[in-house]
């Protein structure tokens, strides 16, 4: 067991449908949020989710005449399968129809109640099914349509239970002063800090007549809404990590609360960033330390919407070109504060620029070369490094990546392949063929080398398997990154000899 700890999430995914390229991208970004930490020495947990208790999920399976329960194994089996296709390294896959997760919601639940931050209460609400959220009068369009669904919202009357969010407007408000960072990015948070001004109201968070859903533990009448139902099952896989864990012992994974990140989509930020800290707050829990939210993926600047059949299949995708190609897209075609419309086009264009050329140029340059001098020496690494190695890793690790800004780190990197093909073009290393000049062609090439090694280890939490068969082929003494004991500055750090004796094949043969 490591020492360090880091506990990440990806969002909610909703079982009436499966993940598209825009789930796929949270899932991206947390995987190599995920990867960067387990090769800088973290213990990782890393969970990954459906939530089924919902409404939208069970007419689904009106719709297509299933049972509820055969038609939730379906999905969770559909999504777990594209996680694993695009190997997504999550340790904890939930569902919210788990019973562990109805014991642990049950337990939340009633000790709220008894901290006095739940009141019954009649309520009147415009309820939209499709987003699974209330909506006020202000949220409608033009046509008092749900803007997102275009669908009427239901009227929903009846006596339930109400979470007391009012009551924690100052604390919240507090705590995003003591907290500068907790969202990420800014614009998001600023967007989440006038909510808080402006709205906070008391939100239902139990129905009746509702066929479907975890028991409310107060009240045997009605069962448990959102986001109780859901949300916590952040914390039931550390309460309750086993998946039959109903008789285990608990607490096993409790040191890896609170979470470190949750990365979540624009549309749930309220909830993950205004309701969630109250709500752990009521129960007596301590507080995420950061929220990630990304942008949309929109297609013909449309959002994805199931009806309008214009989803991207992330594994269809990825199996015509590669996880690398969509992965370089979605994480630096855009700022994660954007949204952004896909284009396969600019896709396959970025991949053969950078990957394919950029990288593809100067690998094979550096091929060539140590294939040439092969044999004529002991090799051994000098200090003499003409490029300030440091200046990118220490920028790497304790600046870009420990910030979540993806697109900043690989923008970096990709900036210092130019500056080594450039740095190629200006020593002319080619031209250096006498034996007296064989002392400066070897100091070129170790700076290349060790160049690519840092880069490789850099690039590892992004392209693992790329970047592996890369150290592989310039690094001897290779070793399995995600479970050695070194962190990223020791990897830095640590010099090994090395060789080049064959030739070998394109790392990104060009589309
Ligand atoms: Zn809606």
């Amino acid at each position: 067991m490591k020492d360090k700890k880091f506990y990440i999430t990806t969002p909610i995914y909703y079982t009436n449908w499966v993940p598209h390229i825009g789930h796929a991208y949270s899932s991206l970004v947390a995987d190599v949020i995920a990867r960067y930490k387990r090769i800088d020495g973290f213990d990782v947990k890393f969970s990954t989710w459906v939530d089924e208790n919902s409404q939208k999920a069970l007419l689904k399976a009106q719709d297509l005449w299933m049972n509820i329960v055969d038609y939730l194994d379906m999905m969770a089996t559909k999504h777990q399968a594209v996680w694993d296709w695009l190997n997504i390294s999550y340790t904890d896959f939930i569902r919210t129809t788990e019973p562990r997760h109805h014991k642990f919601v049950q337990e939340v639940i009633q000790k709220t109640f008894e901290a006095w931050f739940i009141k019954k209460g009649n309520y009147e609400w415009l309820y939209c099914i499709g987003c699974e959220s209330f909506k006020k009068v202000e949220d409608l369009n033009t046509d008092w349509l749900c803007p997102d669904h275009l669908t009427k919202p239901e009227i929903i009357k009846e006596e339930n239970y109400f979470f007391e969010l009012s009551k924690f407007q100052e604390k919240l408000e507090k705590f995003y002063e003591e907290n500068p960072n907790f969202t990420i990015p800014n614009n998001r948070f600023n967007e989440m800090k006038t909510f808080l001004k402006e709205w906070l109201e008391d939100f239902s968070i139990s129905r009746n007549k509702k066929l479907f859903g975890i028991p409310f533990p107060i009240d045997k009448e009605q069962v448990t809404y959102v986001w109780y139902d859901a949300l916590f099952n952040y914390l039931t896989v550390c309460k309750y990590p086993v998946k039959s864990g109903l008789s285990i012992s608990p607490d096993l994974d409790m040191d890896f609360w609170p979470a470190d990140l949750h990365v979540v989509g624009k549309e749930i930020a309220r909830f993950h960033v205004i309701y969630w800290p109250a709500m752990l707050e009521a129960a007596g829990y301590e507080k995420p330390k950061n929220v990630l939210v990304t942008g949309f993926i929109t297609v013909d600047w449309q959002k994805i919407w199931k009806s309008l059949g214009n989803a991207i299949d992330p594994v269809e995708f990825s199996a015509k070109y590669s996880r690398d190609l969509m992965l370089l897209y979605l994480l630096t075609a855009f700022p994660i504060w954007n949204d952004w419309d896909f284009s396969e086009e600019q896709a396959v264009f970025m991949y053969n620029a950078k990957l394919a050329n950029n990288l593809g140029n100067l690998l094979n340059r550096f091929l060539v070369l140590s294939l040439k001098i092969w044999g004529k020496i002991q090799w051994k690494i000098d200090d003499k490094i003409s490029y300030n190695i440091s200046q990118l890793t220490s920028w790497y690790d304790s600046i870009r990546m420990n910030s979540y800004d993806l697109k900043q780190t690989l923008d970096k990197v990709f900036l210092f392949w130019d500056i080594l093909n450039k740095y190629l073009d200006d020593t002319k290393p080619w031209n250096l063929k006498d034996e007296s000049q064989l002392e400066e062609l070897i100091n070129i090439l170790y700076t290349l080398w060790e160049w690519l090694r840092i880069m490789a280890i850099c690039l590892y939490p992004f392209f693992y398997d790329k970047m592996w068969e890369l150290l592989n082929r310039i690094w001897l003494n290779y070793w399995d990154l995600e479970k050695c004991d070194l962190n990223f500055n020791e990897l830095f750090n640590k010099t090994e000899t090395f060789t080049i004796k064959e030739k070998w094949e394109a790392l990104y043969p060009r589309i």
